[in-house]
């Protein structure tokens, strides 16, 4: 359920047309089954339009910040096309070290200077809660592509929409998440807003990088089922989604612990005879050693397909927040 609004001048009548007009968009925790429908819509839309004509106007005028305070190919690539798409223009802040940030200058104060020139905040900082904390300087909407191990809503967003493209159905599928399942904030995400559907989740990861407790928590008190597994080969076969992780170097304290689970997990071709031939492999992106090349040609595989829904679904997300979806 979206927020309260931020820039409420649209006539009353608009704003009801417009549910997500002024809204920060932090977590995935406010979205229902409804509004991702809606979600869904809106990019869907968008996929057709650039299909049709590439770019067009909807956002003529409008100018979006860009601040990344970790490294970022996709969701920030993805957000400025998707902006320059819908006819706006965007700063981009992508190393903090040349901005004031390297002087000293404070979250809020950063934010408060762009949305002096900006319409629209994307940010993505390594600290859990910093898009909240973004969000509560801003006047202007905040959308939050990633909070260190917190959430990545846009991503989980594009990820149900590659779903909902894909498979065509959202309830009664089985998703098996594999990987760094503690630091992925995807995961996290995702997780949350497939508690929407009836799915059933299986978690496969070494030990030290198991599921949050707090969320498997969550989810149950909605009656989600979900196991914990150490290996693949079991839930595999009755898999509809495989949603593979990369272990997230940059979140271990030790070098040595890091080398101890980052080569855990391959998906293969070899692998993967033992999976059904209508389901998808899905992986947030970037690639390290997780998924074999070899597998990259076969129907199932659907990361690079998902980065390209990203497109649309940021498209939408951008268009909803500026009351023009
Ligand atoms: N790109 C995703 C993220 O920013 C996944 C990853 O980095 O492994 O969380």
């Amino acid at each position: 359920m979206p927020t309260s609004a931020k820039n409420p001048h649209l006539p009353f009548g608009d704003q009801r047309m417009a549910p997500w007009y002024g809204k920060d968009i932090i977590s995935v925790k406010q979205f229902s089954r409804s509004d991702l429908e809606y979600v869904f819509a809106v990019a869907h839309e968008m996929r057709v339009m650039v299909e049709r004509v590439g770019t067009f106007d909807l956002l003529k005028g409008k100018i979006l910040a860009n601040l990344f305070y970790e490294p970022s190919t996709r969701t920030s690539s993805s957000f400025a096309a998707a902006m320059e798409r819908l006819g706006g223009s965007v700063i981009s802040i992508n190393e903090v070290r040349y901005s004031s940030v390297a002087k000293g200058e404070s979250l809020p104060d950063t934010i408060r200077t762009l949305e002096c020139y900006a319409d629209v905040i994307v940010i993505r900082h390594p600290e859990l809660g910093s898009a909240a904390i973004a969000a509560q300087a801003a006047h202007k909407p905040v959308i939050n592509a990633g909070d260190g191990v917190g959430e990545h809503p846009t991503q989980a967003l594009l990820d149900a929409f590659t779903i909902h493209e894909e498979l065509v159905q959202m309830d009664d599928l089985t998703v098996t998440m594999l990987g760094d399942l503690k630091y992925g904030r995807t995961v996290h995400s995702l997780s949350r807003l497939l508690s929407l559907y009836n799915a059933k989740l299986n978690y496969v990861s070494p030990e030290i990088l198991r599921m949050p407790p707090e969320i498997i928590a969550e989810l149950e008190a909605k009656g989600i089922r979900q196991a914990e597994h150490n290996a693949l080969d079991k839930v595999l076969p009755e898999t509809d989604v495989l949603y593979v992780t990369r272990v997230q170097r940059e979140r271990f304290e030790s070098e040595e612990v890091y080398n101890s689970v980052k080569g855990a997990f391959v998906v293969d071709k070899n692998i993967m005879a033992g999976a059904k031939k209508k389901m998808i492999v899905m992986h947030p992106l970037p690639r390290v050693a997780e998924i074999n090349v070899d597998f990259d040609d076969d129907p199932r595989a659907a990361y690079f397909r998902q980065m390209e829904f990203g497109l649309y679904v940021r498209m939408a997300l951008l268009a909803m927040v500026l009351g023009k979806a």
